[in-house]
């Protein structure tokens, strides 16, 4: 049943959202459908064209934001341009006669026509209108509920293989003022939280926090329905979603990842062509039971913002550093080709083909060791707290993500093959395969996810937290002292200054040096050596029975020591303070790091961060890894078991790639295209626990040739790679 979804990785994603006749403002547009559904929607070609190119799944519009749909049903309207015909039987007989499987997408929230015909329906904002810029219709409506359910059940009595669900959010198209307020939501939200509804956002009413929560629920209930429905009525269809679950929505539009992980099979993405991101790749290995997909577009973003008729594709280099990624995390890759305009002469555009069967010539080289759904062998884990996003970071996620992203950087950065996790990961046993769990900033634990963390320190496992990790609750109240105190070994003392904040918004307080708290003086720097100065948040501890890491030295003013960095010419006080610690708790250790170090990197990017978050990690786990590559920072590593017997090590190699890690600040992030990839020589890697006699065979894979062992003078197994271009993966075959 999972077959289709482990092996078939080139992956097609295309809709029509058009309307129908009577939606139309001129009729004569009508004509423009006629011919788009009679000759660009010919089920044989359009199966053949996908098949020539190397297409293993089409992935493709069952209803439409239009609100009409593509096959027979009892419950919706289908296009009228369709007459007698059933355009998702044709697609799938069709598509499944040349081996392509079939998977649906199905937009729940956008619906033009239940909008118009059924008013009633529509999702109603916090001054009792409408949106303004789509037509939203309630999912918590019974009677739409019950149309969408019947619907879903219809959809799956196709041979198909999965539904993606589209369009499925309140605030999804950022309407005014917030959704919704329809009285469906208002009765629920009574009956499950009590009382009524905020209408204004304000973090310290416990109403407030009860309607995110209500959001977040409401949500969650329609996915289980709809995998109900999927279970009762056809158990071996697939439940995904195109998700916005990514780091980067705020509570608005926000699908909750934790939740939504217990009913979908496996989450997707329209990541508009910004599909490069091992961010994203990490956090759909994370969440998704089965393969996770990664969709982006053929096109640049831009050309989408500004609706081109003649968008440019993107170009090969860039497209072959997404389907790398995709490949190096063990995912499918799905390309959205809907933004084309449909030709007159072809069912679809032939130079998106002609592009498409570049990146499937590259996958297919690669296609034995990227099959199957492997397990990745990273022993360091990163820890994402969406609780923390949300209640900490409240409107301004940056607040939390910046502090994440850092560390994620410098990881990424740093040849170490590592996963991101989340709360289910602390209560479902898979801790226990890392040496080293990484916390950055995870203000808002539940107590639950502090006992788990509690129990894997003492149970020998080792952690690096950071600034106000535990000093929260679940909901983002604060705590007198950090949960989590007794495996740090220190406790909160103050905060320097008051309030927490970001860099980038203190531009001008940096240039004028207001933003000097102090200067960072680590063991490892010589103790006549000033230090750094830290322009960021900062707390500081009480040590209780921790072995003290760094300390941050108070500055006077005045006097001339000059320092590197952003600061005034300065000397130093008689105040300091405890900043890092390192605790045993158990058979564990835990690093607690108070600055916002992690911030400083997703901001400005400092050497001496990477350098002391590295030697924190170093200073916890050094010689515990089982793989040690070492290469330049731009090669990406993940590890994976394809089976019992072959270990793959991915060298990504990503360094023209500024998008590698996060172009969010960017307008257009696809706009900007690699041209060329510049090969990187001579990667060692170390193995450790496994001797040479129980390695068959070590070679390069997709390029083919054998790679010896070698024993270096310290008794260590080191394998070399003489040279990666883009992707490149070492493979090891035991006895
Ligand atoms: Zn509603």
């Amino acid at each position: 049943m999972k077959e289709w979804n482990n092996n078939k990785i080139c992956r097609v994603a295309t809709g029509w959202p058009i309307a129908d006749f009577d939606q139309l403002d001129n009729k004569k547009d009508f004509e423009v459908v006629e011919r788009i559904v009679n000759f660009n929607l010919n089920a044989k070609e359009l199966a053949k064209t996908m098949a020539d190119a190397g297409v293993e799944v089409f992935c493709y519009h069952a209803t439409s934001h239009s609100g009409n749909v593509w096959f027979n049903s009892k419950v919706a309207k289908k296009f009228t341009a369709l007459g007698k015909r059933d355009l998702i039987q044709e697609l799938t007989d069709e598509c499944g006669k040349l081996g392509i499987d079939s998977t649906c997408l199905m937009q729940v929230v956008c619906n033009q026509r239940a909008h118009d015909e059924h008013p009633e329906w529509r999702q109603i904002n916090s001054e009792g209108s409408a949106c303004n810029v789509s037509p939203r219709v309630c999912f918590n409506n019974p009677e739409y509920r019950k149309v969408f359910l019947t619907m879903v059940e219809e959809v799956a009595s196709y041979e198909i293989k999965a539904i993606l669900i589209d369009e499925f959010d309140f605030n999804g198209r950022y309407g005014n003022d917030l959704m919704c307020y329809c009285e469906h939501c208002q009765a629920l939200f009574a009956k499950n939280f009590g009382g009524e509804m905020p209408r204004k956002e304000d973090w310290n009413n416990p109403q407030w926090i009860k309607f995110i929560r209500f959001r977040f629920d409401s949500l969650t209930n329609f996915i289980k329905d709809v995998k109900n429905i999927l279970l009762q009525t056809a158990p071996e269809v697939m439940l995904s979603i195109i998700s916005y679950s990514g780091i980067w929505l705020d509570w608005k539009r926000l699908q909750p990842v934790e939740e939504f992980s217990k009913y979908l099979d496996f989450f997707c993405l329209d990541a508009e062509g910004v599909l490069n991101s091992p961010i994203l790749a990490r956090f759909f290995n994370a969440y998704s039971r089965e393969k996770a997909e990664i969709m982006g577009a053929s096109t640049s973003t831009l050309g989408q913002l500004l609706k081109e008729p003649e968008t440019e594709l993107k170009n090969k280099c860039s497209s072959i550093c997404e389907i790398m990624t995709v490949l190096s995390h063990n995912l499918s890759w799905n390309m959205d080709v809907g933004y084309k305009p449909l030709p007159e002469n072809q069912v679809i555009s032939k130079d998106i083909f002609d592009f498409y069967s570049i990146g499937v010539k590259e996958i297919n080289k690669r296609l034995d060791w990227v099959k199957g759904k492997q397990e990745s062998l990273a022993q360091i884990a990163i820890f994402y707290s969406e609780k923390s996003k949300i209640f900490y970071g409240k409107d301004k996620i940056s607040l939390y993500c910046d502090e994440f992203l850092g560390y994620f950087e410098v990881l990424l950065n740093s040849n170490n093959a590592f996963d991101m996790i989340g709360t289910r990961h602390l209560e479902d046993g898979s801790l226990n395969k890392y040496k080293l769990l990484v916390l950055p900033g995870a203000a808002c634990l539940s107590k639950n996810e502090v006992k788990c963390l509690r129990e894997y320190v003492a149970a020998g496992g080792k952690i690096i937290a950071s600034y106000n990790t535990s000093l929260f609750d679940s909901y983002g109240k604060e705590l007198k002292d950090f949960a989590l105190n007794d495996v740090f070994g220190c406790s909160y003392k103050t905060r320097i200054p008051q309030n927490d904040y970001l860099l980038r918004e203190k531009y001008q307080q940096l240039r004028n040096k207001e933003l000097e708290y102090g200067f960072l003086q680590h063991c490892s720097f010589d103790e006549e050596v000033a230090g750094y100065a830290l322009p960021i948040p900062l707390i500081t501890v009480k040590n209780n029975n921790a072995k003290p890491r760094a300390k941050i030295l108070s500055s006077k003013q005045g006097l001339k020591t000059y320092c590197p960095g952003f600061v005034k010419s300065v000397t130093f006080s008689d105040k300091e303070s405890i900043l890092i610690t390192e605790n045993k708790f158990g058979k564990g250790n835990a690093t607690y790091i108070g600055a916002k170090l992690g911030a400083l990197y997703a901001e400005a990017a400092p050497g001496f961060v990477r350098k002391l978050i590295l030697g924190e990690i170093d200073n916890l786990i050094a010689g515990e890894l089982d793989i040690k590559v070492n290469a330049p920072s731009c090669i990406e590593v993940s590890i994976f078991k394809q089976t019992e017997k072959r270990i793959i090590i991915h060298l990504n190699n990503r360094q023209t790639a500024p998008d590698r890690f996060d172009l969010s600040c960017l307008l257009a992030p696809s706009m900007y295209e690699v041209e060329d990839m510049l090969p990187v020589y001579d990667i060692k890697v170390e193995l450790k626990n496994i001797s040479a006699k129980d390695i068959a065979k070590s070679y390069i894979a997709p390029e083919m040739f054998d790679v010896e062992c070698k024993i270096d003078s310290n008794k260590k197994l080191i394998l070399d790679v003489p040279k990666v271009k883009y992707h490149s993966m070492l493979v090891i075959e035991m006895k």
